[in-house]
């Protein structure tokens, strides 16, 4: 991720009273480490700020997520730093910075395929929306499942997801079978999605203006065991 950073240093002159203002742009690569915590201090602050938190410092903050202080430090520092020596971070701005920086400060349409188990389930999850995600429309081949209503989302035929573009739909969830994922994730590219969040255990290849998140649960169990003391 490339984050473009504007400083912005005001220089005011002794007598004449006029501002010049210089813009910096700093050209940062962040990493995707420090990318994929910030949705975890997201959660975290959302937490503090409904125990009615204000603020708070970044030690109590780490202890509250399990990190180390320095961590959020550098994480945030990418960024330019929030917080206030002595005072440490404002928790509702810092939520607003960062669903800015991860760009949810804007609501996404989503739409799912594949309306089976998991689907149904995601479909019903309701915390989407505390994050910004809006899934407004829901797929299936099977024509039995067609027409049929998901927590007030009319099932539509697969072959209308053509019709992405047009309802602005940037954002897509795919639980399809494993064998049926890479057409459906070619359909989604044609009809304009930029995101995909994929749960079928394959990996799919898009364009790469497109970003793709696999999820499998069994890769996570796969490698608890290697943690766990071993048994005799
Ligand atoms: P399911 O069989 O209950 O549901 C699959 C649905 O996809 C069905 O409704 C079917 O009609 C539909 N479908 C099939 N082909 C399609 C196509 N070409 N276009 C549109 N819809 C199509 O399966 P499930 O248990 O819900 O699992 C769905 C997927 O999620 C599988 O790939 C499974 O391996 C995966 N899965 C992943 C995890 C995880 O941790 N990521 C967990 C469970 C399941």
């Amino acid at each position: 991720m490339i984050l473009y950073t504007a400083l912005f240093i005001a220089c005011e002159c002794e007598h004449k009273y006029y501002k010049t203002v210089v813009y910096f742009m700093r050209y940062h690569r962040i990493p995707n480490e420090t990318v994929r915590r910030l949705p975890i201090y997201l959660r975290g602050l959302l937490s503090l700020r409904e125990e009615g938190r204000k603020s708070i410092s970044s030690r109590n903050l780490a202890e509250f997520l399990g990190f180390n202080p320095w961590q959020i430090r550098k994480d945030f520092s990418y960024f330019g730093g929030f917080g206030t020596r002595g005072i440490g971070y404002d928790v509702e701005k810092l939520i607003k910075q960062v669903k800015k920086i991860l760009r949810i400060d804007i609501v996404h349409r989503a739409a799912l395929v594949g309306v089976g188990n998991l689907g149904s389930a995601v479909l019903a999850h309701p915390g989407f929306k505390t994050y910004g995600f809006d899934i407004v429309a829901a797929f299936d081949a099977a024509s039995e499942k067609v027409g049929k209503k998901v927590i007030n989302i009319v099932i539509e035929d697969v072959s209308n997801l053509w019709t992405l573009k047009r309802r602005k739909i940037d954002l897509a969830i795919i639980t399809v079978p494993q064998q049926a994922a890479q057409k459906i994730a070619d359909a989604l590219v044609k009809a304009g999605i930029k995101g995909i969040l994929n749960f079928s255990p394959c990996r799919i290849t898009v364009p790469k203006r497109v970003k793709v998140i696999t999820i499998d649960i069994a890769m996570d169990l796969a490698r608890l065991p290697y943690y766990m003391p071993a048994s005799h």
